[in-house]
């Protein structure tokens, strides 16, 4: 595999789909090494052409796929595919298989959000984020209210 550790580590991105491309993107143009894998082969195109990472095809729920990747050396995974349990099962293996320090996944469903920060999973949340951002631009109204399931 092609030289990709110029800062003695390196960060992985499961799914190069509208977010997880736009922050392979901004990680290598910072000068971070990122290594992304999706399943489709054409989803590579979202990203720029000045992106200096390395694509791997392939299901980033297999562990070969993982092995491949090289994941046993990267100092983040962070799973960005539009499956929840997809993004769950790589974290785990990030996580418990391949002891990974900064594991961050994203999650649809606010409900799974706390029970996978208890395991040192990092979660994000797209609907917890939008009512947060809901709640700022509404000061006339106490949002309390506006709490998700998942942060009680
Ligand atoms: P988006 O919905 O734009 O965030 O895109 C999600 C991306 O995740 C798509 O490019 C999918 O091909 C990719 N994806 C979904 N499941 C997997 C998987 N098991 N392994 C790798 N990539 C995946």
């Amino acid at each position: 595999m092609a030289d990709k550790k110029k800062n003695g580590g390196y960060i992985i991105i499961a799914g190069c789909g509208r977010l997880g491309a736009n922050l392979a993107n901004t990680l290598s143009n910072i000068g971070e090494n990122v290594i992304i894998i999706d399943k489709n082969q054409d989803a590579f195109r979202k990203l720029s052409p000045s992106f200096g990472g390395i694509t791997t095809a392939g299901d980033a729920t297999e562990i070969a796929v993982l092995k491949n990747a090289e994941i046993e050396k990267a100092t983040a995974v962070i799973s960005l595919t539009n499956n929840d349990n997809t993004n769950i099962m790589v974290a785990e293996l990030a996580k418990k298989m391949f002891n990974i320090g900064q594991v961050i996944a994203r999650l649809y469903d606010p409900e799974c959000e706390c029970v996978y920060q208890e395991f040192g999973i990092e979660t994000i949340c797209p609907a917890v984020l939008s009512m947060k951002e809901i709640d700022k631009l509404l000061p006339a109204i106490s949002l309390g209210a506006l709490e998700t399931e998942g942060e009680r």
